[in-house]
């Protein structure tokens, strides 16, 4: 390979694939490293793909990506042991030609992306760690070294996309290890089943798609969310909880992934199917508070690296394209005017980011991963058991006067959190929210 390019790209997930992409699309000169055989064999996610976000990137996307199901249906679940109270959404406004949310898997998908990437021009190496961000005197980062060739390759700007864990950017001290209260450790299954079994079970038919959010106690009062996404010929089932929670209760995340797969809504859904697949990953959750240093001299960093993930929406690769396709965006404008990849001008990429959605979702929902931590108990404990309550005495028929009924859940609410607290949780909720 050549030793001097105009951008090194580290690697080929959502993120880098959307950078090196734009970059080579550009006319740049790029080589993305990644470490994995393949993009996307070290790549984890649910998964829901937001098409609006790709096809910034690629139009024409639907004709040849590997999509699962177009989304139809959204449902939402407050669990207790043995019971959910749920929100579903459901139109068929989304079953539109071009449809705005798709589930895949990341293996396949980030395979088919990084074609696309190699068809656009850009180097890339696969089974190629980057292990060192190399720095001049001045602290401008000059390029990477690799443990493939020990050898310094050169580059006028670096575009981190290591994902959450980051280690590249760790070591060259252009940010500090993310802390255990800001990231979840998720752990996910694939439970492979026939067809019509999952098209029956999820009431789909074709290449509906629908997916299922849950929190409550199958959290144990730790701060997490479960998920079940419904993919062609499999169901991704998983759940993930602040890394802070764990190291505090002692629960373990394949404990909580036992419990939700034998809960009994979700058993149900799962019932005889094999299990191929197992996996972990991390998830940054801190929010808008905390992204680091998003540029530098001669670097910028992007996508999950950068801790961009809006927990509350459960988006976080559209954030990644957007970021990775933004920066590039930055880098190209600055190569046009011949300027220098200095932090100065690379500060575009930042104003360019603080411009769209990525940074303006962040910034409204920056006190929600602080106010969740803080009060996990009660929203996901204390509410969910007490509102569940609520709904088995409404719904069910007893003879028992309504107006008792009502009396009964109220005290029950009262006893548990007393007015002040529920006054204070609804107050800060909203002001968290807004
Ligand atoms: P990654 O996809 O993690 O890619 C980083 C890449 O860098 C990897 O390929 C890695 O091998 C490579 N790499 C790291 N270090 C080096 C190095 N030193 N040298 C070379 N290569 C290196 N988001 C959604 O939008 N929808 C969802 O449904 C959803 N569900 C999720 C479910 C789970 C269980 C998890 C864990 C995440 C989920 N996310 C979801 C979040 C989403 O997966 C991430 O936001 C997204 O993958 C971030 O992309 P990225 O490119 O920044 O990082």
């Amino acid at each position: 390979i050549e030793e001097k390019f105009d951008a090194i790209v580290v690697g080929a997930g959502m993120a880098g694939n959307a950078a090196a992409l734009t970059l080579a699309q550009r006319g740049l000169n790029v080589l993305q490293l990644e470490r994995g055989e393949y993009s996307g064999s070290k790549n984890v996610q649910g998964a829901i793909l937001y098409a609006d976000m790709l096809e910034k990137l690629i139009p024409d996307f639907r004709d040849e990506a590997p999509l699962e199901r177009h989304l139809v249906e959204q449902r939402f679940w407050m669990m207790d042991d043995n019971s959910h109270v749920g929100l579903h959404y459901r139109s068929e406004a989304f079953n539109e030609e071009r449809a705005n949310r798709y589930t895949i898997i990341r293996a396949q998908f980030d395979k088919w992306f990084s074609s696309k990437v190699k068809e656009a021009g850009a180097t890339v190496l696969c089974e190629t760690t980057a292990t060192e961000l190399v720095q001049n005197d001045k602290g401008k980062v000059i390029g990477v070294r690799t443990d493939r060739t020990g050898g310094l390759i050169h580059a006028d700007v670096v575009v981190l996309a290591e994902g959450v864990n980051g280690l590249l950017g760790t070591r060259a001290e252009l940010r500090t290890r993310p802390k255990p209260e800001n990231v979840a450790l998720a752990v996910k299954e694939m439970h492979f089943l026939p067809r019509e079994a999952i098209e029956s079970r999820f009431n789909l038919k074709g290449d509906e798609g629908v997916v299922i959010e849950a929190a409550g106690t199958i959290s144990r009062g730790m701060t997490g969310m479960g998920f079940i996404y419904a993919n062609k010929e499999c169901v991704s089932l998983g759940i993930g909880c602040l890394v802070s929670d764990f190291q505090k209760t002692g629960e373990t995340p394949y404990g909580l992934l036992e419990r939700f797969k034998s809960h009994p809504s979700v058993a149900p859904l799962i019932e005889d199917s094999e299990v191929k697949e197992y996996a972990a990953h991390l998830i940054p959750e801190g929010g808008y508070k905390a992204i680091p240093k998003l540029y530098g001299d001669g670097w910028v960093v992007v996508g999950d690296a950068a801790q961009l993930n809006n927990t509350i929406h459960r988006e976080g690769s559209n954030l990644a394209m957007t970021s990775g396709r933004i920066a590039a965006e930055a880098i190209f404008q600055v190569k046009s005017r011949k300027d220098e990849m200095s932090a100065k001008n690379l500060s575009l990429y930042k104003t360019m980011l603080d411009e769209s959605f990525v940074m303006k979702d962040l910034k409204k929902y920056k006190d929600m991963p602080g106010l969740m931590h803080v009060n996990s108990q009660n929203f996901f404990l204390t509410y969910p058991q007490l509102v569940s309550k609520a709904m088995q005495s409404f719904v069910r028929v007893d003879g028992t006067p309504k107006a008792e009924k009502e009396r009964k859940s109220m005290r029950a609410f009262v006893e548990a959190r007393s007015w002040v607290g529920l006054f204070g949780d609804a107050f800060r909720l909203a002001r968290a929210w807004r």
